[in-house]
């Protein structure tokens, strides 16, 4: 076992503390550093696990971007995409609905697209989203270079 970040080689006791706690199997420094991360930006567990999904698939991922005004859970600079893990939609108020509207035309204006991305689809589904997310990847990329 090692590293999803890292690489290095860990002990069944390390992944079993990184695995079941993150969903995602980390060295000792990697989990303690991941841990910070979503104390410090309330980061959703499965932005984690899609983070490091999406790590494995070659595509860039950042954790945790600031735009300058916000942190985005998940951003992919190359082509402007931000990322963000809905946590339930049931939870949700009218006030969150409509911030999240426009946080998402205020980055659409400054060249950057915005997926909002429901947890259920990476907890159940994490390759098909991984790789419908290489396909929003594909098609930006297409679209800048029409440009
Ligand atoms: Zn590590």
């Amino acid at each position: 076992m090692t590293c999803k970040d890292c690489a290095r080689s860990i002990g069944h006791e390390q992944y079993r503390e990184s695995f079941d706690s993150l969903g995602v199997e980390l060295c000792e420094r990697h989990t303690k550093l991941i841990k910070r991360v979503i104390l410090n930006n309330d980061t959703p567990l499965e932005a984690i696990q899609l983070f490091y999904a999406l790590k494995e698939a070659g595509a860039n991922p950042m954790l945790e971007w600031w735009d300058g005004k916000r942190s985005v859970d998940i951003a992919i600079s190359r082509v402007k995409l931000n990322i963000e893990i809905d946590k339930d939609y049931n939870m949700i108020t009218h006030e969150q609905a409509i911030n999240d509207l426009e946080d998402a035309m205020h980055s659409f204006k400054n060249g950057f697209t915005t997926v909002r991305i429901p947890h259920l689809a990476v907890k159940y589904y994490l390759t098909d989203t991984v790789d419908n997310i290489l396909g929003i990847i594909s098609g930006l990329k297409a679209n800048i270079r029409a440009i």
